[in-house]
């Protein structure tokens, strides 16, 4: 029987809200299918800073790699910006995912065409928009060192990071993103700037090697600055792209916007073996926090991502998925995504609108 424990951390300020509407979602997934999810909680980013002093405890990091899954709110807010930079919230988040090795980061960016209106862009360029983009989240150059601002001999300071990738570290991304492609359009862009950094060159080469393993997949590469312009030009054109941690950063918050709502984007990040951290792409918005008024849906659907990934549930992610569309056809919108003539709800009753939309369509 396959295991199913997963590891909930709620963490701050909406994560709280946000996430038990993902959890009665997960429970009443459980009783019409029968998955056998168990959950267990533990506390992250300031919810842990404020509970033991550090934003993620030993206890915490040993749940996490008991767990097949982790679904995870989101850390941080005005609350800790006091807090000594080393043991910021943030950094709770840093160490789980580099402890678990969780290389993958999957950031599907998904235009439902009730929402086309959202879009930055006119709903024709944007509408049926399906791009999945897969980030190296644990290497590149938010982690090279040496690193650091030092003192010249001269008196000026200088800042330098070291932007490195190991061959090994490039095949695991790249092998992840052709096997999405696989699933998907069997489409995969490769981004780079290998026109000027050497690390990119290897880049380049190493994600060639690989997909000689995957001839059906259509491989293409594009330099990053190209790349960020056909994202806005012609989004449409893409199915998988897999980039670098820090390219991916901005990539994926384009492709978000190009969607509508940050409040919609779910996230993966997995080890080599499936196991997984999944969390909305949105952080923790303390601005309307306690409010019951944020958007749960990039939560839910992180569950459903999370079936998918992480616990063997592929049909079980897709019920989840056709319940937040059906929902949206119903006209419930929270505020982030709202628009005249839709019925405006809070955080709590979006969640059990999802949970009514699935006991509807087990019937
Ligand atoms: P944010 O994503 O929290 O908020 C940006 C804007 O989007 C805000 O106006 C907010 O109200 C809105 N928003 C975000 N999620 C929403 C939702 N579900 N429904 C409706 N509206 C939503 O980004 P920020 O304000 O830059 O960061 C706030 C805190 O979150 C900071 O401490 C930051 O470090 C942290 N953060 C955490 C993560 C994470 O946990 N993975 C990611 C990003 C930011």
């Amino acid at each position: 029987m396959i295991e199913r424990r997963v590891l909930v951390l709620p963490g701050d300020n909406i994560g709280p809200e946000i996430v038990p509407e993902a959890i009665k979602v997960l429970k009443k997934v459980d009783e019409i299918f029968n998955l056998n999810i168990e959950f267990e909680y533990g506390e992250l980013g300031g919810a842990a800073i404020d509970a033991c002093g550090l934003p993620c405890s030993n206890a915490t990091l040993e749940k996490a790699k008991a767990a097949n899954a982790i679904l995870l709110g989101a850390v941080g807010g005005p609350q800790w910006d006091h807090v000594d930079l080393e043991i910021r919230p943030e950094k709770g988040l840093l160490a789980i995912r580099s402890e678990l090795d969780l290389f993958g980061n999957l950031r599907p960016a998904i235009m439902y065409p009730q929402l086309s209106h959202a879009s930055s862009l006119k709903p024709e360029y944007v509408s049926g928009l399906d791009i999945l983009i897969v980030r190296e989240l644990v290497g590149g150059i938010y982690f090279g060192k040496p690193r650091g601002i030092r003192t010249l001999v001269d008196g000026e300071r200088e800042g330098y990071n070291t932007y490195r990738y190991k061959e090994s570290e490039i095949r695991r991304i790249a092998r992840m993103a052709f096997e999405a492609a696989m699933i998907r359009g069997k489409r995969l862009c490769s981004v780079d700037k290998s026109n000027v950094l050497e690390v990119t060159v290897l880049w380049r080469e190493i994600v060639e090697e690989v997909a000689v393993d995957y001839p059906e997949v259509k491989l293409s590469h594009m330099y990053v600055d190209n790349a960020a312009m056909q994202l806005v030009m012609q989004p449409k054109q893409f199915d998988v792209i897999v980039t670098g941690n820090m390219f991916g950063d901005i990539l994926s918050d384009i492709a978000a916007m190009l969607t509508g709502s940050i409040g919609m984007l779910p996230s993966a990040s997995l080890d080599i073996n499936g196991v997984g951290m999944y969390e909305p792409c949105h952080g923790s918005a303390p601005d309307i926090a306690g409010q019951d008024i944020a958007n749960p849906l990039a939560t839910i659907l992180s569950a459903a991502m999370m079936l998918r990934y992480s616990l063997g549930a592929k049909n079980e992610a897709k019920a989840i998925e056709r319940a937040v569309s059906s929902v949206l056809d119903n006209g419930l919108r929270t505020g982030d995504i709202f628009t005249d003539g839709m019925k405006k709800v809070g955080t709590a009753k979006m969640g059990n609108a999802v949970v009514k939309a699935l006991e509807l369509s087990a019937l």
